[in-house]
């Protein structure tokens, strides 16, 4: 029997494989796709303080950003720009790749090709079963699970965990921009007729690439992103534009823990409501989900009280930065175009981002986003 089965090699499934075989169990991963790193479909911004918080590998690094630019629908432009990086952008699966290199040098086994399919916990025990690409089955027995399945949350509903309570659909591709089209800023497009409900980007990658997506509360983001890049680099014709749809966990509700077993990472919903970045709350839910587990086995405790804990843990780690980020998008999402025009001017009028500049974090908003309302939001700018 192993001591931890890690059902999902995304970012969080391999994080905490590496903090629990680190310290000395035996850990197996199991993942659905025949590589790890796979589609792994992501823009790939992870912001600064990652990289030294969870000590991430960063040949996978593309490009760095220090300068964001916030653009209305009708081209206002709003700046955020430092001297230190703020955060870099990976290949995802590269990333991903390294990730599971880190978590096999203390001894994690990773096994792709395989789809967990069921999970069951027994009294001394969680069974798994599941199967490969070939048609072929298999059933594992394990002390503890990990769920780290991503989106999918088809094991959660075996075992009555919680499913986040909405989606965005997100939708983006790497492109060749004319020459020079990549010589700006990371740029974040606003407004209902860009992205409804959230916003689009586009960034550059270097050597005349650039990443553009879109990711909206609507179901289909593809009339949405054509739009965009449309406007970002009309008559862009590049046969290597390959269209990756996914959707994106927000707002988790309910439970993520039971009787020795975790729901890790997006799995859980842990996502910024903000933004749909999920890497650093994913990272993050991996380290509380491995200091949960090692306490239980240390104390051979594997209640539902021991896991519980972990819902304790998150909660006061990144809750209220999921509810702050979770209100603030959906309060944004309620202005019509003319009223976000209003919002950008009266922001540079009151230089906001200056004023913000002590509470600007790239993974943490909550402050930020309540000092914005504050500032922002008065009858007068939203008429
Ligand atoms: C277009 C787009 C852009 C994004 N951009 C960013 C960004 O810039 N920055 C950021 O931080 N986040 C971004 N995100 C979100 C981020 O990619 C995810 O939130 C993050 O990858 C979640 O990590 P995870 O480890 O929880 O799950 P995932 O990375 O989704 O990994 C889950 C893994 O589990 C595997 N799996 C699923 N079910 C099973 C099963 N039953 N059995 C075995 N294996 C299974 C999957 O194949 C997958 O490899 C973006 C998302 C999208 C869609």
């Amino acid at each position: 029997m192993r001591d931890v089965v890690v059902v999902g090699a995304g970012p969080a499934g391999l994080h905490a494989a590496y903090r629990l075989a680190s310290a000395g169990l035996d850990v197996l991963l199991l993942e659905a796709r025949t590589q790890v790193g796979e589609a792994a479909i992501c823009a790939g911004v992870i912001g600064e303080d990652a990289f030294m918080r969870f000590g991430l590998p960063t040949r996978s690094v593309l490009a760095s950003i220090s300068c964001i630019q916030a653009i209305s629908p009708a081209g206002r432009a709003l700046e955020h720009k430092t001297t230190a990086p703020l955060a870099r952008v990976v290949d995802k699966g590269q990333f991903n790749r390294d990730l599971a290199d880190r978590a096999s040098s203390v001894g994690t086994e990773i096994w792709p090709g395989r789809y967990v399919e069921s999970i069951q916990p027994e009294k001394q025990s969680v069974v798994l079963h599941f199967r490969t690409p070939e048609q072929g089955t298999g059933t594992l027995r394990t002390r503890v699970a990990v769920i780290a399945s991503g989106v999918n949350f088809a094991l959660n509903k075996i075992l009555g965990l919680a499913k986040p309570r909405e989606f965005l659909h997100a939708i983006q591709a790497d492109v060749s921009l004319p020459q020079g089209g990549d010589s700006h800023p990371t740029q974040v497009y606003v407004g209902r007729s860009v992205a409804p409900g959230a916003f689009g980007w586009n960034i550059p990658l270097g050597h005349g690439r650039a990443r553009i997506g879109i990711m909206t509360t609507a179901l289909d983001p593809r009339p949405f992103f054509d739009a965009l890049i449309l406007r970002i680099a009309p008559g862009l014709r590049d046969p290597q534009v390959r269209l990756s749809p996914k959707a994106i966990a927000q707002a988790p509700v309910g439970r993520c823990a039971t009787e020795r077993i975790l729901a890790i990472g997006e799995a859980a919903g842990h996502v910024k409501t903000s933004t749909g970045g999920g890497i650093h709350y994913g990272l993050l839910s991996a380290e509380l989900a491995a200091e949960v587990i090692l306490r239980a086995f240390h104390e051979g405790q594997f209640s539902i009280q021991t896991f519980g804990e972990f819902e304790r843990y998150w909660r006061r780690a990144f809750g209220s930065e999921l509810v702050t980020g979770y209100f603030a998008r959906k309060l944004a999402a309620s202005f019509s175009d003319s009223q976000i025009e209003n919002i950008f001017d009266r922001a540079k009028a009151m230089n906001l981002l200056a004023r913000l500049d002590g509470s600007l974090q790239f993974d943490w908003h909550h402050r930020a986003i309540l000092t914005s309302i504050r500032s922002l939001i008065t009858p007068s700018s939203v008429i």
